[in-house]
Parts: structure tokens; sequence; C-alpha cells
């Protein structure tokens, strides 16, 4: 894995206006569908992108692809602004740029046969001979595991594991840099949820692909990611390596998440956190930390000023007030027990960053 990332995102956000009246004419709110979300993705790797259904992650993917124009932000793609560019550059840079989705029926069309949709975005972009394309038709579906002779077959005619097959070899028809898999194995059944995830891995490995993979399981996530970003309510907050997240989650949120995944030894206890309450509407998020309304941790503070990402070291950045304070999540025993202990834990921390700060 280089360095260099092919993917830099900055403060990239998106807002849907929500229109009223007759001809809905008058705009009388926006959906705070993504806010301020900045991330790079290297040459290489697998960032994930989770978060619950309805955090942005996927209005992310999808903006990054240049496949909806952003309100606000930046997103250079191999050190190209995509913003304000023409249709036609555009195509350029989406050629290698590419996107497999979550429910591969819907997303392959059902009149074509599989050569012809493995074909198609090689015509679009004005690649090879009819004779070439055939070919490269055969050599991708050697690729991710089928036959030459399921070019003449029509969707229908598979399961769900070779048609999302048949959507990562459409992805990989254009010889992509980067691919957003959205949700890629969510509708699978899961045992075909393995070798999906280990064909996207050995692809990678083969092809130096670069993933920005959106999720909502973080168990499929632990197989695939280098690093994970957490969002919640169209925030960014928390970005870690793997290791670090999994090992050390500093935001209550995150911490949330991977209490609820099971662990496959019945003798490692977690203690899991329920989360109070429905996740706000992003039509009116909450002031300051938009967690606040569920956070067992939350200040006066929290209510009022919105924290930004942070730096915890080892490459982790968590947007929390308060991170140094809360808890590890090994050391969680229950939620009682613990606003009492955090308050005792965030008013000491208080008064030694004063004393520090005094001199
Ligand atoms: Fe909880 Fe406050 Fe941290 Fe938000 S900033 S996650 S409300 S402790």
């Amino acid at each position: 894995m280089s360095d260099a990332p092919v993917l830099e995102v900055n403060g990239l956000t998106k807002h849907f206006p929500v229109r009223k009246g007759v001809i809905l004419a008058k705009v009388v709110g926006h959906v705070r569908a993504v806010d301020d979300v900045s991330f790079e993705l290297r040459r290489g790797e697998t960032l994930a992108l989770v978060g619950e259904s309805g955090c942005g992650k996927s209005t992310t993917g999808r903006l990054v692809l240049g496949l909806m124009p952003a309100t606000g932000g930046s997103v250079r793609f191999k050190g190209e602004e995509m913003a304000g560019r023409s249709k036609q550059e555009l195509r350029r840079l989406r050629r290698h740029m590419q996107i497999i989705f979550q429910d591969p029926y819907a997303s392959l069309n059902p009149r074509m046969t599989v050569g012809e949709i493995l074909a198609e975005p090689m015509e679009v972009h004005g690649i090879g001979t009819p004779q070439e394309r055939q070919a490269r038709v055969g050599e991708l579906l050697g690729v991710v595991g089928l036959l030459p002779e399921h070019a003449r077959r029509y969707p229908h005619q598979f399961s769900g594991g070779q048609r999302q097959r048949i959507g990562i070899a459409r992805a990989l028809a254009v010889n992509p840099d980067m691919i957003v898999c959205d949700e890629p194995v969510s509708a699978l059944d899961v045992s075909i949820q393995a070798q999906v995830v280990n064909l996207l891995h050995d692809l990678q490995r083969r092809f130096g692909l670069s993933y920005l993979f959106i999720a909502h399981d973080l168990a499929v996530v632990k197989h695939i990611a280098d690093r994970v970003a957490v969002m919640y309510l169209g925030k960014l907050v928390e970005i870690a390596d793997k290791r670090t997240l999994y090992a050390r989650p500093k935001h209550p949120y995150t911490q949330a998440l991977l209490s609820a995944i099971p662990t496959p030894d019945p003798a490692v206890k977690r203690e899991r956190i329920i989360l109070q309450g429905d996740v706000p509407s992003p039509l009116n998020p909450p002031a300051g930390c938009r967690f606040n309304t569920r956070c067992q941790y939350a200040t006066d503070r929290c209510r009022s000023e919105e924290p930004k990402l942070r730096d915890a070291g080892e490459g982790q950045r968590v947007a929390c007030h308060h991170f140094e304070t809360v808890p590890a999540q090994g050391a969680i025993q229950g939620v009682g027990a613990m606003g009492g202990k955090f308050n005792e834990r965030l008013a000491a921390f208080e008064a030694a960053k004063a004393r520090r700060a005094g001199g």
C-alpha cells in the first residue's frame, strides 16, 4: 500500500432542500445528510465508512463519485478537483472510479446478457474494438470466478452471490483505481458474504485497487478494512486504523456500535451498550454534538458546542469533547455505574487541564 492518497475529501457537505406548497416552490428546511466530512483514501487501501442506516454514508459515496452535486466542500481524485467539471471531464475521471451496489439484481439490466452488461462500460469509454471487448468479457468472468459461457446468460439465471460477482466484474471492466463498494454483501447470505469479501480482497491485491467500503456491519468490516471511519447523523465522529478502532474505540457512539457485535467465543463476555432513543431527524439535528441526545456522557458543553475531530494519537481522530475521560469500552461494566465514574474522571481531567493552563 502506498501512502499517496488516491482520494482526498475535504469539508464535503450535502443538504437536500425540503420543499412545500402546491408547486413545491417554497424551501422550508434542509436535510443535512452529509456535513463537513473529511477523509482520505490511500492507494491500495480499504477505508470502511460505517454507521447506522441514514447516517449519510451512501450519500457520501455518491458525492465522491460525482453522481450528485455537493452543497459544499472538495473531492480530489488523484490530485484533480471533481467540483466544477464539465460532463465530459467527469466521465473521463469516472472511468477510474467505479461502484458496486448493494442489490446486484436491481443494478443489472435484466434485458441485457451478462456479456453485454460487462462490455457496456468499455463501449461508453471507447475502450477496445468489439473483438477486444469480447475477449475482455471472458477474461473478467474468469477473474471473478465465473465461466466464459455465462456471458450468454441473463442476470435472472444467476444466484445472488453470482450476480454480485457480475457487478464486481462490471466495475473492473475499465481498470479502475478506486471502487466505492456500497454495502456490497448486505443482501447476501452469510456463507456467500465471506466468498465475496475474499474475492474483493484478492482483486485488491492483484490490481492495487483502493476501496471505499460502505457498510453497517462492523463484523464484515473487520475482515476487509485497513482503516474505519464512523459516521453519525451526517458527521464523521471517529476515524482510525482498524486495529486501533476495534481495540480502543474512543467515541461513545463507536463503543456502542462495537458492543453490539456478537463474540464468537461464549467465554468472552462483552457489555452491550444500549443506546437510548431514536436517531434524531437530520432535518433538525441536535445543537452541539449531534450524539448528545443519546450519549450517557453528555455535558452542558456537548449540548452547545460542536466537537471537531481531534487527534487521539496513532492516527486516531475523534469528534468528542471528552474522549480523554470516556472509559475504555472494555472497562464498561454497567450503565448505572458509568455515569458517576465518568463525572469523577471528567472533573479530575478538567482540574488537571486548568492547572496545566495556569502554569
Ligand atoms: Fe457524548 Fe459529549 Fe462526546 Fe458528544 S461530545 S459523544 S455528547 S461526551
